[in-house]
């Protein structure tokens, strides 16, 4: 058959659960490709992580970066061990490095309950929770990271950098979400405090008359932790700073079902990486006990981002096939209190995906 469109896409499988859930989306990328009319994805491997950094003295080596931009998209597992740090007691990040380096300023973060029981929450309903966080990340509190630290020093700071192009960016970003979903957005931020956050609400301030359909509120960051938890389906897109955003993604994939139903984005004007918010979590790392839905539901996100008509209908068919999937109670993975393994849910998600776009397409299964 020919094949009128490549998509390159660097596999980034990292640290601890990383390869096991990344073995997952390459099986669902190669399942779903069978089933896509001239698109095919050409995937390359490349090593990263805390295990790179153990073999050749640097987690995220230039010539892997290098390479990444020279892809399509940027497909990730997870990075680090907290057994392998800077000599400052500092574990390495080269998730964070990708971000600063390729300037992925724009971090997606959807929530979505697929069953009521995932939630720890009361009187939920399937899909009642519905939002999706854009968290700013290549500034914020998470600026000068990289500087120096002497652990004998009588004093450290770190430093919030708020600067007026990253919040434009940043802000258009979240109203052009929000324009794709309910119009209401909400700024997360502590301007009651903060200078950097005062500022930060200005500039947001001025982006929203661009957008005049979309309904605005701000929201302290404290008692945007409260409403997360007391009224979780008022929310469509909150927008926030980088450290904030970190802490509020953990609270809210806590309220769908735990790390392992997290996907993300990081979006720049030029590249983009999709991975699941969570890390490498070593706890489990080889036990064939990681949830490999983040990491599909992630690379859903890459198939919808790739923009093409094949690609998006392949990221329609993941998320209703995760969507079936998880309808049977039996089929949930150790941290959603079932037995499945990795892969069995893996292969469950991709087959159902395939057999979905099979369907669509008038085709049986194996045609
Ligand atoms: P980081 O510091 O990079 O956020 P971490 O390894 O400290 O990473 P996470 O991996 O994000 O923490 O997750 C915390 C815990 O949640 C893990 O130790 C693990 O028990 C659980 N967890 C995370 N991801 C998954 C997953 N995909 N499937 C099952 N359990 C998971």
């Amino acid at each position: 058959m020919s094949r009128e469109k490549v998509f390159r896409i660097a596999v980034l499988p990292g640290d601890g659960i990383g390869p096991e859930v990344i073995a997952e989306a390459v099986r669902a990328l190669r399942t779903v490709e069978q089933q896509l009319e001239g698109v095919s994805f050409e995937l390359q491997e490349f090593s990263v992580g805390a295990g790179t950094f153990l073999e050749c003295g640097n987690p995220l080596p230039p010539e892997t970066l290098e390479a990444c931009r020279q892809q399509d998209a940027i497909l990730l597992g997870a990075m680090g061990l907290p057994s392998v740090r800077w000599p400052n007691g500092l574990e390495m990040a080269p998730q964070v490095d990708l971000r600063e380096q390729l300037d992925l300023y724009c971090g997606l973060r959807p929530y979505y309950l697929y069953q009521a029981d995932l939630s720890p929450l009361k009187g939920m309903e399937d899909g009642r929770i519905d939002f999706l966080i854009v968290r700013e990340s290549t500034e914020g509190l998470f600026s000068g990271r990289l500087r120096p630290m002497e652990l004998t020093a009588s004093e450290v700071r770190d430093q919030m950098v708020i600067s007026r192009s990253g919040s434009e960016r940043l802000f258009r970003s979240a109203f052009r979400q929000a324009m794709g979903r309910r119009r209401r957005l909400t700024l997360v931020d502590k301007a009651n405090i903060l200078p950097s956050m005062a500022y930060f609400r200005g500039i947001f301030q001025e982006i929203s008359r661009e957008f005049p359909e979309v309904e605005t509120e701000a929201l302290y960051v404290d008692a945007a932790s409260l409403h997360l938890i007391e009224r979780p389906a008022d929310f469509d897109v909150l927008v926030t700073e980088n450290m904030f955003g970190d802490i509020l993604s953990d609270l809210a994939a806590g309220l769908v079902g735990g790390m392992g139903m997290a996907p993300s984005a990081d979006i720049g004007d030029d590249f983009a990486v999709f991975q699941p918010a969570h890390g490498s979590a070593p706890d489990i790392a080889g036990r064939e006990l990681a949830n490999p839905l983040a990491t599909l539901l992630s690379t859903a996100m890459m198939l919808d981002w790739l923009g093409h008509p094949e690609t998006r209908r392949a990221a329609g068919a993941v998320r209703k096939a995760v969507t079936e999937v998880l309808v049977a109670p039996r089929n949930r993975t150790a941290d959603l209190g079932g037995r499945l393994k990795t892969a069995e849910m893996g292969s469950l998600v991709t087959e159902t995906a395939a057999r979905l776009l099979s369907r669509e397409a008038g085709n049986q299964p194996g045609d």
